[in-house]
């Protein structure tokens, strides 16, 4: 992603977690997945937009957000932990009460892990694919399930924080995605929250894929739901 970090969007939000809102969110530019169907594609894929990361500017913005009632502060992306200085900068910053979020696709190394264990409040790993074969045909990313699974885990185990699993529904991805994520997570995750997003639009490069180019039906939401009753699962707000 180069040398500088880059934010392409900085503002105080209300569509996450419930229990997060209002967050100050803030969007690091640049993405190792290639999701068609990424809502913030054009930043997301392109690690070149948005404002040069300067710690001391967004620190007065932080603190003006949480003056002003932020409950918590994000950090996403893109996939922000590829800023992995400017995501430490940010938790530096950040007051001891307000507690950090970071967002992220899952696929962190070694390293982020070694830095960011202990340091984060809230994980947010969103596990969007149930097979290899759905990622890499709708995010160009090899070994996902293998990758995700590993980190999940060592978040729950060494994370240091809270975990709430995210999985977004996609249409035509309950039997081979949703399905498979929630198995996993009732078999390996007892007691895990999972937060199940049902807000999926055909956006960015979403009509590639045919299934993909409508939204989610309501007996999908349905029976999604009812998948994770089955499991047990406990799905937050
Ligand atoms: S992981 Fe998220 S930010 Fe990255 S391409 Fe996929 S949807 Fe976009």
């Amino acid at each position: 992603v180069g040398r500088e970090a880059r934010v392409f969007s900085a503002q105080t939000e209300v569509t996450d977690e419930l229990e997060l809102l209002p967050t100050y969110a803030v969007a690091f530019s640049g993405c190792q997945l290639r999701c068609d169907f990424c809502v913030t594609g054009a930043a997301s894929w392109n690690a070149r937009v948005g404002e040069v990361w300067e710690a001391g500017k967004m620190e007065a913005r932080v603190q003006a957000a949480v003056s002003g009632g932020a409950r918590s502060v994000m950090v996403l992306g893109g996939e922000p932990v590829l800023h992995l200085t400017a995501v430490l900068e940010l938790a530096a910053m950040v007051p001891e009460e307000v507690p950090l979020v970071l967002k992220t696709n899952g696929g962190l190394g070694r390293e982020a892990r070694g830095f960011l264990g202990g340091v984060i409040d809230v994980w947010l790993p969103d596990f969007k694919f149930g097979n290899d074969r759905c990622a890499l045909r709708l995010a160009g990313v090899d070994d996902y399930w293998a990758i995700m699974t590993k980190n999940v885990e060592w978040m729950a185990r060494e994370g240091g924080g809270a975990l709430v699993v995210r999985h977004l529904l996609m249409p035509g991805h309950l039997e081979c995605c949703w399905e498979p994520v929630a198995r996993w997570l009732s078999s390996r995750m007892a007691g895990v929250r999972v937060s199940l997003r049902e807000g999926y639009v055909p956006a960015w490069k979403a009509d590639r894929h045919p299934e993909l180019r409508r939204w989610v039906s309501g007996s999908e939401m349905e029976r999604a739901r009812q998948v994770a009753a089955a499991c047990g699962l406990e799905l937050v707000p």
